[in-house]
This record gives structure tokens, sequence and C-alpha cells, in this order.
């Protein structure tokens, strides 16, 4: 699909405003829609998009800002939504708090993520990048509209660039990155609370400033980061830095629905003359696509959808919106640029659910059964109960044996949990070393000493098998297994 539907044709009368007026347009594929012959940057201007598309949109990331901003601050059974916080290796997902002894879920929690990435990207490509991505979210929906309303549309923003300076110029300037600031501030925190949790950031925003001078340090930098992207780096991000984009040209086929040119019906493209109805310009072999470059002024991106699919296009739908309009009023049908796969424009054909899709679905269909199973047969604590290094069995004064065991014990829950042990397959007694009740507090890790007695003659040889219990309020939570050392 790297491979355009389309063959690349000059289209003079843009080239000559083109921010890419330096480039070849016949290997057009050699070169970045951002970067003139030098590899300097070109600034883009994309114009505001307006349409169907782009409210659908809106009304879309609203939702998504919301729940990215209250996302640390939401509680499900008195855990975050969602923290992943690296430093303490705590992760709380869907308020389930996951260890690092949870390997096998966090495997298949990942071997989830990378399919239905996969699934996703094949059969709707990069719908991600442009509808979800907080990235192009947050340029688009946020910081590119306080752009717009403070600079104004494309023409406006270039012919301010262009200005010299005023006071006028300084104080839109000023006021635009003071905003961008702000706001990254906000969304630097925002990801810190996911990292460290809500609470946390509190303390590190209200504390005493000197107890916290790695967390604001990392304040600092998150806010710079976010600066520096929304700012400055903007879609460089997604075709320099983001590994999705380079990953979809691997995951995409002739089956992917994709924001796509029509070429069989939009060439050969050419401006329609006045008084020129649609008929005549068919006549002399003209296509529906009136070189209007509408579609190529709204893209955020820089590029020229109607070159093909392109590793650069985030399938934020704005081409489709600009080119309807210019289909609205020019009177022809809508779709000149539309989600369709390369087998729709082609041939003709409906979008249909490959072997290749199938085949993804039955494995990610096996692998979220696979893990909801080990998060809901999850048990609450996780033990470890070995002999105490070093200590060898005794024999007491009524000829009884004891070992001493070391006993970790995890509570994975957001409750402080009363824990007893039981010695489930022997008979003999088993004393807990902690004064008064043994008490596990709520996602912490608790360690006692246990000693063990046992009638010598129980013992099954040098070593017998336990099975030790580990209840709750009467309830079993989970069995460990262990040996009890005894003489030949
Ligand atoms: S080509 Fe269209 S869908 Fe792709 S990034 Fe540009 S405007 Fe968005
Ligand atoms: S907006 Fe539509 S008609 Fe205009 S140049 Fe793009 S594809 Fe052609």
């Amino acid at each position: 699909m790297s491979n355009s539907p389309t063959q690349p044709r000059k289209d003079e009368d843009f080239h000559s405003q083109s921010p890419n007026q330096d480039i070849n347009w016949e290997d057009y594929r050699d070169h970045l829609a951002t970067a003139d012959k030098d590899g300097h940057r070109r600034w883009l201007y994309p114009k505001k998009p307006s349409g169907k598309w782009f409210r659908w949109r809106t009304w879309f990331s609203w939702v998504l800002i919301a729940l990215m901003f209250l996302g640390p601050w939401i509680r499900i059974n008195g855990n975050p939504l969602l923290m992943i916080n690296i430093l303490e290796r705590r992760f709380s997902i869907l308020g389930q708090i996951f260890w690092p002894q949870d390997t096998v879920i966090f495997a298949v929690a990942m071997l989830v993520f990378i399919t239905s990435i996969i699934i996703f990207t094949t059969a709707f490509g990069r719908l991600w990048c442009g509808w979800a991505c907080p990235q192009t979210v947050m340029m688009e929906m946020v910081f590119r509209k306080i752009e717009y309303l403070i600079e104004g549309d494309s023409a406006e923003q270039r012919a301010l660039d262009a200005a010299p300076w005023t006071a006028k110029k300084f104080l839109k300037k000023f006021s635009k990155q003071f905003i961008f600031l702000a706001l990254s501030f906000i969304v630097g925190n925002t990801l810190f609370a996911y990292i460290v949790g809500s609470e946390k950031l509190l303390a590190i925003q209200f504390d005493d400033p000197r107890n916290h001078i790695v967390g604001l340090t990392f304040m600092c930098l998150f806010t710079l980061l976010f600066y520096g992207i929304f700012a400055r780096f903007r879609e460089q991000a997604c075709t320099f830095i983001c590994p999705y984009g380079r990953f979809m040209s691997a995951a995409i086929d002739e089956n992917t629905l994709v924001v796509a040119y029509d070429y069989k019906r939009g060439e050969k493209r050419g401006p329609l003359h006045r008084g020129q109805s649609f008929d005549q310009r068919k006549a002399e072999g003209n296509g529906d696509c009136v070189a209007c470059r509408q579609c190529v002024a709204v893209c955020p991106t820089g590029i020229d959808i109607r070159n093909g699919t392109q590793m650069e296009c985030v399938n934020c739908t704005a081409c489709i919106d600009a080119c309807d309009t210019i289909m609205d009023k020019v009177g022809r049908p809508r779709g000149l640029i539309r989600f369709a796969s390369l087998n729709n424009i082609e041939h003709g054909e409906k979008q249909c659910f490959t072997k290749r899709m199938l085949l993804y679905t039955v494995v990610l269909s096996a692998l979220v059964s696979l893990f909801l199973f080990l998060v809901f047969t999850r048990a609450a604590v996780e033990t470890t109960f070995l002999r105490a290094p070093g200590a060898l069995f005794q024999q007491t004064a009524e000829g009884r044996i004891d070992n001493i065991y070391t006993v970790k014990v995890i509570n994975k829950t957001s409750k402080d949990l009363p824990v007893e042990f039981k010695i489930e397959n022997l008979a003999g007694s088993l004393r807990v070393m902690s004064p008064g009740q043994f008490i596990v507090p709520k996602e912490k890790l608790a360690q006692t000493s246990v000693i063990i007695e046992l009638d010598p003659k129980r013992l099954t040889g040098a070593s017998t098998k336990l099975e030790i219990g580990i209840y709750s309020g009467g309830k079993l939570l989970e069995t460990v297994k262990t040996g009890f050392v005894g003489p030949r």
C-alpha cells in the first residue's frame, strides 16, 4: 500500500505558493512535506478545518480530553482508574492493583495490547492517530484552536509571521506562548499524576518544595517537554518519533480502510473553468478533482493525499471535509476523498473481513479470555513461605520437632487484611511470631516469622511436604507449599 494508487502529478499553480516549492514533485516520495531540499524545517500553516467529520471529531475529542484530565482522580474500589507507577513498581488498571509479581498477567496484557493494535490497524489504518491519540487530540483540538483564536486562520498566521515586530505582534505571540506554557504545565502534571498517583502529585504541589526536589524537577521537565512538542515540534512527533506510524506500513493492506483519494473519479485533475460543465470536463478527459488544493491546505502534516497513502497521514479526515465542501460547491457527489480501501477504489469492492483479520480476531479473543480469567481468579494476596535461611530444626522438651519460617505476604487489595495461617495437610501447631494479629496493610508487603511444630511420627522423611492455607476473616485466600525438615 505504500505504492501510491495514483501517479504523482504537478500542480504548478499551487507549487508556486507551496511550503514545499523546492521539492521535485516527480520524486516527492524521497522528500518530507515539512522539509526543504536542504532539510530545513518548513513551518506549516494548516487552514482551519470545518465540516461533518471535524464536528464529530471535536465532540469525540472533548470526551477524550475530559477522560484524560479526570483519569488520575477517578477511583474504582479506592484505586486509581489508571496508574503506571514505574518508580514504585505499582500499577492500577481499571481499579485493579497489579504488582511486579503479576508477570504472567502483564505478559498477557501486553500481547492483548499488541494484537489489538495490529487488528485495529489492519482494519482501520491510523484512525487512532487522528482521532484518539492524545498528541493529536491536544494539538488539533486545544493548542491549534488557541492559535487560530489569537493569530487567526492560515493566511493571517503567515502574514503575522512575515510582518515586522510591533507591539501588537509581540502581544499576540507572547500571549499565545504564555497560554501554551500554562497548558503544557497542566498536561505535564496530568501525565505525572498517571505515574505517581494524584495524592503524591498534590503533596508535591502543596508540600514544602524542599521535600520534593526530584518530583518538582520532573514536573518542570514534563512541562518543558510538552511545551516543546505543542509549540514547536508538532507534526514532527508523529513523523519522526512515534513508532506506531512506522509500524502502520507493515500492518495495512489493500483492504485496510484509510483516508484515500478516489483517483479513478478525480483524475485527470484540472481547474474548473467558468461556465464549464462536468459533462464537458469528462469529454475533455478531466475528472472531478478541480485542483483547488483545499485538501492540502487543511492537512496538519502538510501532505497531498492525492499522491496516495503516505506515512505522514494521521487519518484526521480534515481533507475529507475540505473536499466535500468543494464537491458541494461544484455540484458533484461528496466522497472524492473518503474512508476507503485500495480495493474499494480500484475495483469497487466493499470493505470485507479478510482471513488475516479473522485469524487476528481469534487470537485476540483467546488472549482476552485468558487475561480476564487471570485477573478474576487472581488471589488477593501473594505469599512466600520459606524456611528461615541457615536455621536448623529443633527438638522441644516434649520431643516435638519445630522449624522456623520467614513469611512474606503481599496485599494486592485496597484494604488492610488481617491474615492467619493454617497447616492444611497435617496435624501440628503453627505460631506467628508477630505481637497481636498479623495485619498486612493495603497494597503493601508485610513480613513475619512463623514456628511450626510437628509430632516426629508425622514426618515422612528428612523433608516433609506441608500445605499452608492463608486465611483472612475465615476465608481461604490461597494455599502455598513448603518443606519441613526433621531428623533422618
Ligand atoms: S492527508 Fe487528510 S487525513 Fe491525512 S493527515 Fe492530511 S488532512 Fe489528515
Ligand atoms: S479538495 Fe478535492 S477537488 Fe480540491 S484538490 Fe483536493 S481532491 Fe481535488
